[in-house]
């Protein structure tokens, strides 16, 4: 799910909106030689080394307020993406008032995964070409590559000429996302970086040292978890719905992504705001959250799936392991209701 702070605007030169392209069908990668973009080998290189000290350091001499500060910042990242940039904004399977439209762009910012426009983009383009070289995570590739691995070196030629076809309008119609995309340097360094290490040194007298290095860890943790549906959502799991495709139902990234994790759900219906069927939230706070915000009446218009549809789902193409499967005892023997 994510690109970062150094990614650039694919460039549009040579490559048309009109053309339709051929359909790639999954799993499917060639043997295209990667450039790397050694701007963020450093970059990254650099957060996580700094996110390793911080760690240490988190051990051995930040306050506690300044630990307890950095985990809830690290949770408000992954819900940045989690509730923000991936069931709002890429699949848009609610409404939000213009509150709410802020705090999410803030959360999104959060995660230092860059602007939500270019994460949008690479999402529904993810989705649309699922596991192939359309696919700027493409899982075919093997865990490091789809985990963090696509973000060091420069896209696929694949991912260039399908990204631009993507329907963007709605975030370029969007005047919060529209601030954000404008501003985007000035506006990340101050509010994933600067502010957030100010903030412990302000009001309880943390060291610079400390404060900026816990931050650092606590970006790096939160995008390590969220790479984690790429990687290991598409590689090992449960396939309950849909056993003809990669995506899976991983329980280590449905509990770190706060319930993102249910990925084989997700690919065979992307619209439910849920991203799961199960009605239980225990491990879904991402659905808990934007639930607080339905009952404060700044989130509306929730889409789902009836449960008609997911049994004919499962019936058709799942694994049959589905609860409603061993309930009446055979793949086969699946009724819609
Ligand atoms: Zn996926
Ligand atoms: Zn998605």
């Amino acid at each position: 799910m994510a690109p970062y702070a150094a990614e650039r605007e694919v460039p549009l030169e040579g490559y048309s909106k009109e053309v339709t392209f051929p359909k790639l069908v999954a799993p499917q990668a060639d043997d295209h030689k990667f450039r790397i973009s050694w701007f963020n080998v450093f970059a990254f290189g650099y957060w996580h080394g700094s996110a390793l000290y911080g760690l240490y350091l988190g051990i051995t001499s930040a306050s506690w307020p300044t630990i307890i500060y950095a985990f809830i910042m690290m949770e408000l990242s992954v819900l940045g993406i989690t509730a923000a940039c991936h069931r709002l904004y890429a699949h848009k399977t609610f409404k939000v008032k213009l509150p709410l439209n802020i705090i999410m762009m803030i959360l999104a910012t959060f995660s230092g995964q860059y602007t939500v426009y270019n994460w949008v983009r690479d999402h529904r383009l993810h989705h649309k070409c699922s596991d192939t070289d359309g696919d700027p995570h493409n899982a075919t590739r093997g865990f490091f590559f789809s985990h963090i691995g696509w973000i060091l070196c420069e896209k696929h030629p694949e991912v260039k000429r399908r990204g631009v076809t993507i329907d963007m309008s709605d975030i370029k119609d969007n005047p919060v996302l529209a601030f954000q995309k404008k501003y985007a340097a000035i506006w990340f360094t101050m509010v994933n970086y600067v502010l957030p290490t100010y903030f412990p040194m302000y009001f309880w007298g943390e060291t610079l040292s400390n404060a900026w290095h816990l931050n650092s860890f606590r970006f790096v943790m939160s995008l390590n978890i969220i790479c984690l549906v790429n990687s290991a959502a598409h590689m090992w799991g449960n396939r309950p719905y849909d056993e003809t495709i990669r995506p899976a139902n991983n329980d280590l990234t449905i509990v770190l992504t706060l319930g993102e994790g249910f990925h084989n759900y997700h690919h065979a219906f992307p619209w439910d705001y849920r991203s799961a069927e199960f009605g239980n939230e225990t491990f879904n706070f991402t659905t808990t959250f934007i639930h607080f915000f339905k009952w404060l009446g700044w989130a509306y218009d929730f889409k789902t799936v009836d449960r008609e549809m997911i049994l004919k789902r499962v019936a058709r193409t799942g694994n049959g392991t589905h609860a409603s499967v061993k309930e009446v005892g055979g793949k086969n023997d699946v009724k819609a209701n």
